[in-house]
C-alpha cells in the first residue's frame, strides 16, 4: 500500500490559523510582532527565500523590514547592522540570510544576535538551552519536522529514529528534538558504515543530506516515517530518468522546464514506507511556518507574555 502523504502545505496552514489567534491577542495588548531580514549581497535564490519571508509576515500581520547591505559588506559592517537590530525595541526577530558573502564572518555576525531575538536559533546560547532542553527558541527546518511528526500523530515515545546529517542547522537539532521526545535517535554522515543496514531498522527516518533520491526504496523498513528535509535541482537528464522512471508526468514536466526538485529520499520510497513527506511540499512549508512561530514567541518571551496553550503550534505536546 502506498505510504500516506504527510502534507507540509495542510500542516502549515493550521498552524497559520492558529498564530493568526495568537497575534490578535497580542494585539490586543498592544503588541505587533515583527521581523528583521538582512540580506547581504545578490545571491538569487537567498533573495527568492527573504522574499517569502517577508510575504508570509505580511499574510499574517506581523511587522517587518528588510536591510540589504552590498556583497562588499565587511564583518564590522554586518556586525554594526545587527547591534542597530538588537538595539530596536519593535524588532523582536532577526533573520541573517545565509549565506553571508565569503569574506565575512558568519559566526561572529550570528553570534552578535540577541539570542532573545534569535529566530532562526542558530545562537550557541539558544543551541545550549536545546541541548539541555529548555525552553527557547529552536532552529526552523527541525522544529517544523517534529510538527509534521506530532500533528500526523506519529508514535515518537520509544521509537527508532534515524536522522541522516549531522549539520548544526538540521541533523544535530533535529537528533537533540527526537532524543527530547524519548525517541530512541541515531545520527548518520558521511562516515557512517552500512548506511543502508543503520536506516533499514529505523520506525522514523529523517533525511537530511543534500543529495538527490539518496535513500532507496529497500533501505526502508515497511511501515516506516520518512521525513525527507532534502531539497535538490536536478538538471540532469540521465539522474532524472533514473530517478522518475515510473512517473511519466514528472518526466514530462522535467523535459518542460529542464530541472526538477527531488528530495534525498527516492521517491519509489512511497511504495514501501507508511508515511512521508512530499518534495516539494512537505518540510519546506513549515520552515517559514516555524520563522514565524518564533517570531511571536520571541515577541512573547522578550515581554514576560505566557503562551495562549492550545493556541500555540506545539505547545500541547513539545517541550520547546
Ligand atoms: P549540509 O550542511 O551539507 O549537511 C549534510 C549532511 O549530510 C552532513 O552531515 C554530511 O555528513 C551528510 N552526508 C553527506 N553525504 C553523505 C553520504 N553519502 N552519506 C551519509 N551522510 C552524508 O546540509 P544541510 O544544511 O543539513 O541540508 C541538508 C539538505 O536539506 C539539503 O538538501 C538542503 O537543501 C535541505 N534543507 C532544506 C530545508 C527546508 O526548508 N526544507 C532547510 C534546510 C536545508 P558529514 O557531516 O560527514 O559531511
Amino acid at each position: 500500500m502506498p505510504a500516506r502523504i504527510l502534507s507540509g502545505i495542510a500542516i502549515r496552514d493550521q498552524i497559520y490559523a492558529e498564530l493568526k489567534q495568537e497575534i490578535a491577542a497580542l494585539a490586543g495588548a498592544g503588541i505587533r510582532p515583527g521581523l528583521a531580514a538582512v540580506l547581504a549581497g545578490e545571491n538569487a535564490a537567498s533573495q527568492i527565500y527573504v522574499r517569502s519571508k517577508i510575504a508570509a509576515c505580511e499574510q499574517l500581520g506581523l511587522g517587518s523590514w528588510m536591510r540589504t547591505p552590498p556583497a562588499s559588506a565587511t564583518t564590522e559592517e554586518m556586525l554594526a547592522l545587527v547591534a542597530e537590530l538588537n538595539a530596536l525595541p519593535e524588532v523582536d526577530g532577526i533573520l541573517v540570510q545565509l549565506p553571508l558573502p565569503a569574506h565575512v564572518d558568519t559566526k561572529r555576525v550570528l553570534e552578535a544576535v540577541d539570542p532573545a531575538k534569535d529566530v532562526d536559533g542558530f545562537h550557541p546560547a539558544n543551541l545550549g538551552r536545546l541541548v539541555s532542553g529548555r525552553a527557547g527558541l529552536v532552529a526552523c527546518t527541525p522544529a517544523g519536522c517534529m510538527e509534521i511528526l506530532r500533528r500526523s500523530g506519529i508514535a515518537l515515545e520509544g521509537a527508532n529514529a534515524v536522522v541522516v546529517g549531522r549539520s548544526d542547522i538540521v541533523g544535530k537539532p533535529m537528533a537533540l528534538l527526537l532524543l527530547h521526545a524519548n525517541a530512541t535517535v541515531t545520527i548518520c554522515h558521511s562516515k557512517t558504515r552500512d548506511l543502508p543496514g543503520v536506516v533499514r531498522h529505523a520506525d522514523i527516518v529523517v533525511a537530511a543530506i543534500g543529495r538527490a533520491a539518496m535513500i532507496e526504496p529497500d533501505w526502508v523498513q515497511p511501515g516506516a516515517t520518512v521525513i525527507d528535509v532534502g531539497i535538490n535541482r536536478v538538471t540532469e537528464p540521465g539522474e532524472a530518468e533514473r530517478i522518475f522512471k515510473n512517473d511519466r508526468a514528472k518526466l514530462a514536466r522535467f523535459r518542460e522546464k529542464g530541472s526538477v526538485l527531488v528530495g534525498d529520499v527516492h521517491p519509489g520510497v512511497a511504495e514501501v514506507a507508511g508515511a512521508m513527506t512530499p518534495v516539494p511540499g512537505g518540510v519546506g512549508p513549515l520552515t517559514i511556518a516555524m520563522l514565524m512561530s518564533n517570531t511571536v514567541k520571541a515577541a512573547r518571551l522578550r515581554r514576560g507574555k505566557q503562551a495562549t496553550p492550545a493556541k500555540t503550534p506545539g505547545a500541547a505536546a513539545a517541550k520547546h
